[in-house]
């Protein structure tokens, strides 16, 4: 698919939206009653920015936000195909769904995201799950109110999947999932070909946007009273690449970080072969950018990282980490563990072991290795599952001490917390989130969602803090 272009591809779009608005007032006259939609977003970040994308275009299409599936007259399934079993959970729902379409003849069921991009997968709903409405794929999600109409005026499963695609079409309605606070994509797809990873196959070859297109963007959300951004790619440090304007992500990070109103930038994710000594500068001078980086590690066996095709060494990695640990005073340092490659020894887990011990990663999501159908390392010799249990309890005890003590590292602390929404276990108090993505509990004392306060971290609980005080309303200063 080429010679797309923004604008008109978004305007032509917009028509359909528009169409599809005439047919859901008709349906909605038709039974009394508003429509209603949900998307349900599995995996990572990118797919909840897809999925507010798509909430986007059905708000604008005259639907309400349904409760849950049962009540929905169109249930949307943003799937993940970076986890295991992801397809046998999606088939499960599926059944389930077809339940609810005997209550409502009128339901519609879609199905986007990674998953769709695997043939397999699509050659399995088309034959056993002919009563899903429409599926399409990570290329052409901006298409989904062209497909949808073709959907609501035909009767037969509409399938649509781009094998590729060097476009990007941003301009259409989205419905952020927080006032406050949303996820920019700054580029699409991955160059990396890390070999256990589906990514690359997935969504594509790296793209990454006009660095003009990012700020507005940025701007925008500030207007709409969005306080902080997520800076969104696969691997964020390569930004820029293929541009005309030579621009660094640690350049547009700063930039991002001028917009007015807007008072905390994250982003998301870092290859530690990528992280420059311009970004770690940027960050430690620039006090609206989270003191948060996520710098998956992956294995800390220099012989697995190189079957891994991860480009650095365990050497590498620690001195990358302690010197972020040394010019970013309080930082946090997260990371991303796998354990179970191919080929792995007890001695390659010691390596790991000893690299969260050096690094002591604030937080790590640590995975069993599972093989993705279509990358190298699926056809590599696969290890016995005990031997994979035993490491993996090694790595994640060690990952929840080490975790723990550097939490409790802030305990006493006053500290800039960004209220995100009510406490679960307390209608009297809030949930926020420190710089360093701590999470802590506080009394709502007349603050309101999306301010940022000071807030003492009193009592550390293990991964979270309890604090009596909130004070002082930080959003103007910050801001
Ligand atoms: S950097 Fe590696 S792990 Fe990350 S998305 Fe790209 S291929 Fe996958």
């Amino acid at each position: 698919m080429t010679g797309l272009n923004d604008e008109k591809e978004s305007a032509r779009q917009r028509e359909y939206i528009e169409k599809c608005r005439e047919i859901i007032a008709e349906r909605s006259e038709k039974s009394g009653r508003p429509l209603s939609a949900i998307v349900c977003t599995f995996g990572c970040q990118m797919n909840e920015r897809d999925s507010e994308k798509i909430m986007g275009s059905l708000m604008e299409m005259g639907y309400e936000r349904a409760l849950s599936e049962e009540d929905a007259d169109i249930i949307i399934y943003n799937t993940c195909t970076v986890r295991e079993n992801a397809d046998k959970r999606l088939y499960g729902r599926l059944g389930v769904c077809k339940a609810y379409k005997q209550k409502n003849k009128d339901m519609l069921i879609a199905l986007c995201g990674c998953m769709m991009q695997e043939e397999h997968v699509v050659d399995k709903i088309r034959k056993s799950y002919p009563y899903v409405d429409v599926l399409f794929g990570t290329h052409n999600i901006f298409k989904f109110p062209e497909l949808l109409y073709t959907r609501l005026t035909g009767n037969s499963q509409i399938i649509d999947i781009w094998k590729d695609t060097d476009e990007i079409v941003e301009d259409l309605p989205t419905r952020r999932k927080y006032s406050f606070k949303t996820g920019i994509n700054i580029m699409y797809g991955c160059d990396n070909f890390c070999s256990y990873c589906i990514v690359p196959y997935v969504r594509g070859r790296e793209r990454s946007r006009d660095p003009k297109e990012i700020i507005r963007e940025a701007e925008k959300a500030a207007a709409d009273g969005v306080v902080e951004v997520m800076l969104l790619g696969q691997n964020v440090n390569s930004y820029g690449k293929g541009l005309d304007t030579k621009v660094t992500f640690a350049e547009l990070l700063s930039e991002i970080a001028k917009v007015d109103g807007i008072g905390r930038v994250r982003f998301m994710t870092s290859h530690p072969k990528d992280l420059s000594p311009e970004l770690i500068q940027v960050i430690a001078e620039n006090k609206k950018i989270a003191r948060h980086i996520h710098l998956p590690l992956q294995s800390g066996s220099d012989r697995i990282l190189k079957d891994m095709n991860r480009h650095y060494t365990k050497e590498q990695y620690i001195k990358l980490a302690l010197k972020i640990r040394e010019e970013i005073p309080d930082v946090s340092i997260t990371s991303d563990i796998i354990v179970g490659f191919p080929g792995e020894t007890a001695a390659d887990v010691d390596d790991t072991i000893d690299v969260i011990e050096q690094v002591r990663f604030d937080g790590a999501f640590t995975f069993e290795y599972s093989p993705r159908t279509g990358t190298p390392a699926a056809k590599m010799k696969q290890l016995d599952k005990a031997f994979v249990q035993e490491n993996f309890d090694r790595v994640l005890s060690t990952v929840q001490r080490i975790s723990k003590e550097q939490a409790g590292r802030f305990e006493g602390r006053v500290m800039e917390v960004l209220i995100e929404g009510e406490d679960e276990k307390d209608a009297s108090r809030y949930t926020g989130r420190i710089s360093q993505n701590n999470v802590v509990h506080f009394p709502k004392m007349g603050f309101s969602l999306g301010d940022f306060v000071n807030v003492s971290l009193d009592e550390c609980m293990g991964f979270y803090y309890n604090s009596k005080t909130a004070s002082g309303c930080l959003t103007d200063a910050l801001c």
